[in-house]
């Protein structure tokens, strides 16, 4: 924002959301001619040698960062987080088979929609009921289901589980708004998986962590495409891979190493953005944040003004002052701002500022 003739404002985009801006120099300067071989990384076979390396490396970041051992299979697909939904239930439970699911809102919603329409015996574990305003407490699961999914950050409703729960069957977990954004003990984790585009890079890649028993579940006879061992067998690179989108995300995991310091690292500032955001909300008679505190999402925070015209006002004048992107989601209307790993400090010091100096003209 400092350098002369660069426009660039604060993005609040819920997905895609904003890149580190080190990343898209990066990018940018690597673009024509991408380590010294005279291409870009676009133009590269995808069985070429280095295009091979850069997806074994990307697939050994984020085994390094989740901190995920032999136990697990990473794999880089494509399809988004909806295939996923499709894609975890066709090859983890068997036809017919008994699935619960954690209802806590629009996309966990969506995830029990496809396990239906598959033809699974679904039960609901556990809702947040109306309003979303805070997670289930408790969770009634079937010992004999094949799993128990749960999405650990509600994008739209701006929920968060602060401990992922304990279950006896194994957990899947939809992460694809809040992977990486703090620790989380992943090898305790059956299934996981995250879309990239909103916390790790461009949309065009999913990133599965599966553990390595569940393969053995899968049925035989499902669409090479649609089944975890054809990606597993050969390294993420079974039909032609999203190269430019893995070379992204592998910029992300590198800035998100080398330069902010780790996981843990990223937690702590992602925790003081959320603090500055919700402290604001909390002090502010106009704006109101309705998650309970314990349910409160450091990556989405959901808030209303009195009115949806003062809302709309707010969001109007907030994208002219340079802060974009701060609508809610279009089924539940009011404001969010995301604060996804890449949101600097001071986008959200200056997204209170102007809340303050909108509140005072209000
Ligand atoms: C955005 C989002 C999705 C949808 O992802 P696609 O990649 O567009 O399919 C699914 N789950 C969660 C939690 C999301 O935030």
């Amino acid at each position: 924002m400092s350098e002369p003739g660069l426009h660039r404002i604060w993005n609040f985009y819920p997905g895609p959301g904003a890149l580190p801006l080190p990343v898209l120099r990066r990018i940018k300067a690597e673009l024509l001619d991408y380590r010294g071989l005279g291409m870009s990384v676009m133009e590269l076979s995808h069985r070429s040698a280095p295009a091979v390396a850069l997806i074994a490396d990307t697939l050994e970041r984020l085994r390094r960062l989740l901190g995920l051992g032999d136990g697990h299979e990473v794999l880089l697909l494509q399809g988004g987080a909806s295939l996923q939904f499709v894609m975890v239930p066709m090859n983890l439970a068997p036809a017919g088979g008994k699935v619960d699911y954690v209802d806590t809102g629009y996309w966990s919603a969506k995830a029990i929609a496809e396990a239906r329409r598959l033809g699974c015996d679904v039960a609901i574990a556990g809702s947040d009921g109306p309003g979303h305003r805070r997670l289930p407490d408790t969770l009634t699961v079937r010992p004999d289901a094949a799993y128990l999914h749960l999405c650990s950050n509600n994008t739209v409703e701006g929920t968060q589980w602060r401990d992922l729960p304990q279950a006896a069957v194994p957990l899947v977990v939809d992460m694809s708004s809040d992977i990486l954004s703090r620790r989380v003990d992943a090898a305790a984790i059956g299934c996981l998986y995250a879309h990239a585009q909103k916390t790790l890079g461009p949309a065009g890649v999913t990133v599965v962590a599966l553990r390595r028993d569940l393969l053995a579940r899968i049925p035989d006879g499902l669409p090479a495409m649609l089944d975890y061992r054809p990606h597993a067998e050969h390294g993420s690179n079974y039909n032609t891979p999203p190269i430019f989108a893995i070379y992204v995300v592998s910029c992300v995991l590198d800035w998100l190493e080398t330069e902010v310091g780790g996981v843990a690292a990223m937690e702590a500032l992602n925790r003081r953005k959320a603090e500055l955001l919700y402290g604001a909300l909390d002090k502010s008679s106009l704006f109101h944040c309705p998650v309970d505190p314990d349910s409160r999402s450091p990556m989405n925070a959901v808030f209303r003004l009195p009115s949806p015209e003062l809302e709309q006002r707010f969001i109007t004048e907030a994208a002219e002052a340079g802060l974009v992107g701060l609508a809610g989601h279009r089924s539940v209307g009011g404001c969010r701002a995301s604060l996804y790993n890449p949101v600097p400090l001071q986008a959200v010091d200056d997204l209170v500022a102007f809340m303050r100096r909108f509140e005072r003209r209000a």
